[in-house]
């Protein structure tokens, strides 16, 4: 089913166009029909399949289609995500696909300036991309008020859990309204993600997208077993040989990062380290 016969609203298939897609991936075929319907859903599916997108674009048709209730502009949509990163990336899709439409978003996550974001806040933001922590934060501080939010999505639930952020998502969820749509993604489906489903949503579509694969399909692993000592040359043979436009390198520590970028810059290799001894300036800056 092409984007233009799922009945989104016009702004939103020209957003789609300009961002050059042409046809919905599986988990948007199945997802958006169900959330135009009005459903709550459970979404089973590893990023990568396209999920950012199957919530964003219901999300906007229902903001670009029913009329705010009031005349200053209210929270309708807020999406908790488990990393900063995360949220900024997710709130850049929202202006993405939206970028026909007039909206406010913002994006809100910790290790940034909480004045600036209460400022912004203050004017009215329609969709609130956030992590947990910053988020409660604000609410607490009476910033954000999220007593009219139509629709609320829990990305990568699993990761939320496993960082420890499950009964902040509960105080969160008790500050919206009963009313509401909400949408719940993960990638597996763990007892305790499954309990919170329970407790709050209504009768949720089930969507699986693949079987559950680490990684997913389209990544292959080999594995090189080398001296320590050697890990350096190989890293560098293998970013040269197998000419990589770009490459992400995991290390167990945070001055590992650190001494292999040093080691990459050496070699006139470029790269720059994210972790959480950098500012998330440095950070954000590294993703771009
Ligand atoms: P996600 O799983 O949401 O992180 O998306 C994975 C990648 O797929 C992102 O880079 C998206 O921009 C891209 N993507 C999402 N939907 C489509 C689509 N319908 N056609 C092509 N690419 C897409």
């Amino acid at each position: 089913m092409p984007f233009k016969t799922m009945g989104l609203a016009d702004p939103l298939v020209q957003g789609i166009l300009a961002t050059g897609y042409t046809a919905p991936t599986d988990i948007q075929s199945q997802a958006i029909p169900a959330i135009l319907d009005g459903k709550d859903i459970i979404g089973c599916a590893q990023t990568g399949t396209g999920k950012t997108a199957a919530f964003v674009l219901p999300m906007l048709h229902m903001m670009e289609t029913v009329p705010q209730k009031t005349k200053k502009t209210k929270t309708r949509a807020l999406v908790v995500t488990p990393t900063r990163e995360l949220a900024v990336q997710i709130e850049r899709a929202v202006r993405g696909y939206g970028r026909y439409m007039k909206l406010k978003t913002i994006a809100v996550y910790g290790g940034t300036n909480i004045d600036k974001q209460i400022k912004f806040l203050r004017r009215g933001v329609e969709v609130v991309v956030a992590t947990p922590g910053r988020l409660l934060d604000l609410i607490n501080r009476g910033s954000l008020n999220l007593s009219l939010v139509e629709m609320l999505v829990l990305d990568e639930a699993d990761r939320m859990l496993d960082m420890g952020f499950i009964n902040d998502i509960r105080k969160i969820v008790s500050e919206l309204p009963a009313e509401r749509q909400t949408l719940l993604f993960s990638a597996t489906m763990p007892n305790v993600i499954k309990k919170l489903t329970e407790s709050i949503q209504r009768s949720p579509v089930m969507i699986q997208i693949g079987q559950q694969h680490n990684p997913i399909e389209t990544i292959t692993q080999h594995i090189y077993p080398v001296p320590k000592a050697q890990k350096m040359d190989l890293l560098l043979h293998l970013i040269e040989r197998e000419e990589m436009g770009s490459a992400l390198v995991f290390s167990r520590t945070k001055r590992g990062a650190d001494r292999i970028c040093r080691k990459l810059n050496q070699h006139y290799v470029e790269a720059v380290a994210i972790h959480s001894d950098r500012t998330q300036r440095q950070r954000l800056k590294a993703l771009d």
